[in-house]
């Protein structure tokens, strides 16, 4: 278990009711300068005292309140509640990462799959990121692997940040971003290997995924899956549906990345696809 820093709980007990400050929260992430806070509901009348010294004793010039990841987008609300520019640079395995913490996602728990990602490509592939957000997944396997990748992201706001890192990065010579839905993407039977890194309902693009795979294709299949149904699931609707549209499957590893809710687990399928 994890115990508060003292210098924060030194200071923070001179404000607080006494009960309180075991409430102090003992883990937050850090993204960049920007720290996201988890407070239980009874600290907040005192979340801009709070927030402030731990702004002064982790050293970040913002803190945000964590909330709920939620939407199409995947788009977090948080609450500014020190400070006031959520905009940052986190840096991780050698890649810069522009964002706005308050409304992008950046999951720590997601870093042994960024990591993974480095390494996993051969520089004569081209990747499709079907889901690209800031280039979480993509800029590493542009930036490391040397592969082409073509990276997109519907949401215009998030869209901004990943242009901004494809050259914070410099990988524009092989990296390029469409601003649209990937079901509007107009390539077919062009992609080596393809990111799927969305969660909830990542099964329906499956279609879109085996059009734009090439006749053999790698394809880096996440989603979320109720424990239940495991381990038949969520392979066996991607078989399914892979099996409609002419191809075979083979699953080639398997990984979990995180709890998600509650006898939930998010997790991602390296599958092999290829024309019968
Ligand atoms: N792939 C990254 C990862 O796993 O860390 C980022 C994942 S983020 C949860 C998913 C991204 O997909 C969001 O930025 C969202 O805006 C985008 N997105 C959602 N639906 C999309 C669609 N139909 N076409 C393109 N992008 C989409």
């Amino acid at each position: 278990t994890r115990v508060i820093k003292p210098r924060i709980k030194e200071i923070l007990s001179e404000t607080l009711p006494s009960g309180l400050v075991d409430k102090l929260p003992k883990r937050w992430v850090q993204i960049g300068d920007v720290l996201i806070l988890p407070l239980r509901e009874e600290l907040l009348p005192y979340k801009y005292e709070i927030a402030k010294v731990y702004a002064e004793v982790l050293e970040v010039k913002t803190v945000l309140r964590k909330g709920w990841i939620l939407g199409e987008f995947r788009e977090p609300h948080y609450e500014i509640i020190y400070g006031h520019d959520p905009i940052t640079i986190h840096k991780e395995n050698g890649i810069l990462y522009k964002l706005d913490a308050s409304r992008i996602m950046f999951s720590p728990a997601n870093v042994k799959e960024r990591v993974r990602m480095a390494s996993i490509a051969k520089p004569n592939e081209l990747v499709v990121d079907m889901f690209a957000g800031i280039g979480h997944l993509s800029l590493p396997i542009a930036k490391h692997c040397k592969a082409k990748v073509i990276a997109i992201e519907k949401s215009p706001y998030t869209f901004r940040f990943l242009v901004e890192n494809i050259e914070l990065n410099r990988v524009q010579d092989r990296m390029t971003a469409y601003n649209i839905d990937n079901r509007e993407f107009k390539g077919e039977n062009i992609a080596d290997r393809i990111l799927m890194g969305y969660v909830i309902s990542t099964h329906e693009f499956i279609p879109k995924a085996l059009e734009i795979a090439k006749d053999e294709a790698v394809i880096h299949y996440h989603n979320t899956v109720p424990e239940r149904l495991m381990p038949k699931e969520p392979f066996a609707t991607f078989q399914k549906t892979a099996r409609e549209h002419g191809y075979e499957v083979e699953l080639l590893e398997e990984h979990v990345i995180k709890r998600y809710a509650p006898g939930v687990w998010h997790v991602v399928l390296d599958l092999r696809v290829f024309k019968k």
